[in-house]
């Protein structure tokens, strides 16, 4: 029995050093592990990569606020945001910054297109006949045009809705890189309404379906409603009720346009509560007071209206009964800027107006120069009015740090002319590098 005891012992204690021995090479073996692990996540966090620090050095900045232009800027972009903004003594830049030049160059936000139809047909045979493929590839062609001269982001306000929906989803998966786009979807009108038969038009009667109709917008995933012509106030104000509840934007087509279109449409709209008007024609006086009281913002268009007139497609009817004229889109105009309601640059260039883009963008930009604006302030329209017009003035519009990297750098100064406007040598957008339309650029 002692002898068995005693061996009984002699066993314990050879398995006690044993564990011991296999305890004490774990914890070796484990705190090697542990710092092959660690190691391996410094290197993971080493190699992870970085946002990458851009900064713009030496241009003179116009940064869509209207504020003075200020000369030897620095802009800091970090990512898809600006980072920094201020004069080249105050501003500090990393080392790892990847500089771009634009010493004697001009840095100007990206321009925004409050009324476009992107995905609209380009002659009158394939108004009614066009499919939602072609439609989307079109879209895509304007898109990246425009990016390559300085426009960055545009408002489409009736274009079909599977072509956007295409568009936004694609952007959103990664599939394509091109301009920021916040489409309508279908415009909503009424049956025999304006527009109502082009693609990218929803016809319904009565507020319910006007309500359901913005909810169908809103189901499919847009942000933004159009309505058109015509409407009754209780038509119009449904389906503001139901976008405001919904936190949709809504903007309305404004005054006539069609021989059938009564010019009383433009308030209607502003007393249903729209936030902004399409347009500027047959709006009276108290119309116009109403939108500067309410706030209401306005797209004039006025070039698609000049160049209509030149290719005699205003009715006769409208001319001669109702007195259309350039001048009165022009007088609109004027007084609609001595009442100081915020205007944005939108092209509206459908169908075979298309052929304009992307030059009528800053046409736009020039007639309201021409009609009493400072290129300053026509480069806000241009820029942080079109932000705002968009619902979007704290992400976008402006070059202040916490926005978007969304920049171009032109070759000359905007303010003394925009003839080198839509040429930009470099376009930033969400922070990256697009070369413009300007080729041979030395940046
Ligand atoms: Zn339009």
């Amino acid at each position: 029995m002692k002898n068995k005891k005693q061996h009984s012992k002699q066993a314990k204690l050879f398995i006690l050093v044993t564990l011991l021995l296999v305890l004490v090479i774990a914890s070796f073996a484990f705190s090697g592990l542990t710092t092959v692990a660690a190691t391996g996540t410094t290197a993971q966090k080493k190699d992870a990569p970085k946002p990458a620090l851009i900064a713009v050095v030496g241009g003179t900045l116009i940064d869509g606020t209207g504020k003075e232009p200020l000369p030897n800027s620095v802009i800091l972009i970090e990512g898809n945001k600006i980072k920094a903004v201020g004069p080249a003594t105050q501003i500090k830049i990393p080392k790892e910054a990847q500089k771009i030049e634009a010493t004697g160059k001009f840095i100007l936000p990206g321009f925004i297109d409050c009324h476009i139809h992107l995905g609209t047909e380009t002659s009158s045979l394939e108004y009614y006949r066009d499919s939602n493929s072609l439609a989307t590839l079109r879209a895509l062609q304007l898109m990246n045009n425009y990016l390559q001269c300085g426009v960055t982001a545009v408002r489409d306000v009736g274009s079909p809705v599977e072509t956007m929906q295409a568009l936004v989803r694609a952007q959103r998966n990664g599939y394509l890189d091109s301009i920021r786009l916040y489409p309508c979807g279908d415009l909503i009108t009424i049956t025999g309404g304006h527009a109502y038969s082009m693609h990218g038009a929803l016809a319904v009667n009565g507020p319910w379906e006007w309500r359901k109709a913005v909810r169908e917008m809103y189901a499919a995933g847009f942000k933004h409603i159009k309505i058109s012509p015509q409407f009754t106030l209780e038509e119009a104000r449904a389906a503001v009720e139901e976008a405001r509840t919904l936190g949709l934007h809504i903007t309305a087509h404004g005054g006539g346009g069609s021989d059938t279109i009564p010019p009383t449409m433009t308030n209607i709209a502003i007393k249903a509560g729209v936030e902004c008007i399409e347009h500027l024609n047959e709006m009276d006086d108290e119309a116009l007071d109403l939108m500067a009281e309410k706030g209401v913002f306005n797209v004039p268009t006025l070039q698609t209206y000049y160049a209509s007139y030149q290719r005699n497609d205003i009715s006769s009817f409208l001319i001669e009964k109702r007195g259309w004229s350039m001048a009165m889109h022009e007088t609109l105009f004027k007084k609609a800027y001595a009442r100081h309601i915020l205007m944005g640059i939108g092209t509206d260039a459908n169908g075979e107006y298309r052929e304009m883009y992307p030059g009528i963008y800053f046409d736009e930009m020039r007639y309201f120069v021409r009609l009493g604006m400072s290129p300053m302030e026509a480069i806000v329209c241009a820029t942080r009015n079109g932000a705002r017009i968009l619902g979007l003035e704290d992400e976008l519009g402006t070059i202040e740090a916490g926005k978007a990297a969304d920049l171009q750098i032109v070759r000359d100064n905007p303010l003394k002319s925009f003839d080198n406007l839509g040429h930009p040598e470099l376009v930033i957008l969400r922070g990256k590098l697009t070369w413009g339309r300007a080729s041979g650029s030395s940046l």
